[in-house]
C-alpha cells in the first residue's frame, strides 16, 4: 500500500505565479523511510503541505493510504499523516508538557482515558516520559521538538513528515530527533518522510529523493545518490562531511576508499598510514 501518492500534481501559490510543483509524480510506500533533499525554494515544504491536505493541488491527485484527498477525506488524511515543522517554539501551545502533547488528541474529541494512554505512549516513544509534568519553556530545542513529535504521535498517525524539523537544533538535538524517527520507523512501523538539508541525516533513510524547482531530479539509495557528486553540486547540494573528508584525503595523496561511514573511514586511514 502506498502511504502517500502524488499523481500529476501541480500547485502554485497565486493564480498568476508560476507552478511551484509541476506535474509531480511521487510516492512513499507504507513503512518506508524517505529523505527529501533539495536547496532552499526547491519545493520540499510545499510537498509536505500537499501531503496532508494543508495545501490543495491545482491539478492532479494526492492520495493518502489509498484514499484520494478531498474535502470529505481531509480530516482522516490529517490524522493519518502528521507534520512536524521547523521551529519548535511555534509548535507548542501549552505550558506543561502533558497538556501540550494532549492538545491535538483533545481537539479530535477522544475520551480522557484514551488521551491519557496516548500521552504515555507518545512520551515514551520520544524518550520524554520523565518530563510529563515539566514546563515546556524550560526544555532544550531538541526536547521541544521531541514534544512536538509526541503531540503528532498522540493522534496515532500512520506516517510522519518532518519538515526541516532539525534545522534549528544543535548537533545533539538533531541526533535526538533522528534517533527518535529512526526508532519510530523501525519499531513502530511508522512511515517517515524526513525533509532535511543535512546530508548525513539522509544516510539513515531507505531512499533519498532530491528536489529541484519542484521536480524530483534524483532518487535512489542514499549512498548511491551521494556517489553522484557532480550532479549533486549542480543542484546546490553538498556532500556529507565524511565524503568531503575522503575526497580531501585522496587529493592529499592518501588512497582511502570512498565511504560515508566514519568507522570505515577510520579503518581506511589506519590501512593507509
Ligand atoms: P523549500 O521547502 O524547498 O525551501 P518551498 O516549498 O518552501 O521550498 O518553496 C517553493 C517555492 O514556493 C519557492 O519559490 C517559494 O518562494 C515559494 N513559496 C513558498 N511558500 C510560499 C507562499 N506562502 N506564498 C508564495 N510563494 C511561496
Amino acid at each position: 500500500m502506498k502511504a502517500i501518492e502524488f499523481t500529476n500534481v501541480s500547485f502554485r501559490y497565486e493564480d498568476d505565479s508560476p507552478f511551484v510543483i509541476d506535474k509531480l509524480n511521487f510516492s512513499v510506500e507504507e513503512g518506508e523511510f524517505v529523505a527529501v533533499l533539495g536547496h532552499n525554494g526547491s519545493g520540499k515544504s510545499t510537498l509536505a503541505r500537499l501531503s496532508n491536505g494543508l495545501l490543495i493541488p491545482d491539478a492532479g491527485t494526492v492520495s493518502v493510504f489509498g484514499v484520494p484527498l478531498t474535502d470529505k477525506t481531509l480530516f482522516d488524511a490529517r490524522k493519518n499523516v502528521g507534520v512536524v515543522f521547523q521551529n519548535p517554539d511555534n509548535q507548542t501551545v501549552a505550558t506543561i508538557v502533558e497538556d501540550d502533547v494532549a492538545f491535538g488528541a483533545e481537539n479530535v474529541g477522544l475520551p480522557r482515558e484514551e488521551i491519557g494512554k496516548r500521552i504515555d505512549f507518545a512520551l515514551r516513544a520520544v524518550g520524554m516520559q520523565d518530563y510529563r509534568n515539566a514546563t515546556v519553556a524550560r526544555l532544550s530545542g531538541g526536547q521541544k521538538q521531541r514534544i512536538a513529535i509526541a503531540g503528532v504521535l498522540a493522534l496515532k498517525p500512520r506516517a510522519v513528515i518532518l519538515d526541516e524539523s532539525t534545522a534549528m537544533l544543535d548537533p545533539r538535538g538533531r541526533r535526538e530527533i533522528v534517533d527518535v524517527v529512526t526508532r519510530l520507523n523501525k519499531e513502530e512501523g511508522i512511515t517517515v518522510v524526513l525533509i532535511t538539508h543535512f546530508m548525513e541525516e539522509a544516510l539513515l533513510a531507505d531512499r533519498a529523493v532530491v528536489m529541484n524547482r519542484g521536480e524530483i531530479v534524483m532518487q535512489g539509495a542514499p549512498a548511491e545518490i551521494f556517489e553522484r557528486q557532480e550532479e549533486l553540486v549542480t543542484y546546490n547540494l553538498a556532500l556529507p562531511r565524511i565524503g568531503v573528508i575522503c575526497n580531501r584525503l585522496r587529493a592529499a595523496g592518501m588512497p582511502v576508499e570512498n565511504t560515508l561511514d566514519a568507522e570505515k573511514l577510520a579503518e581506511e586511514i589506519a590501512r593507509c598510514v
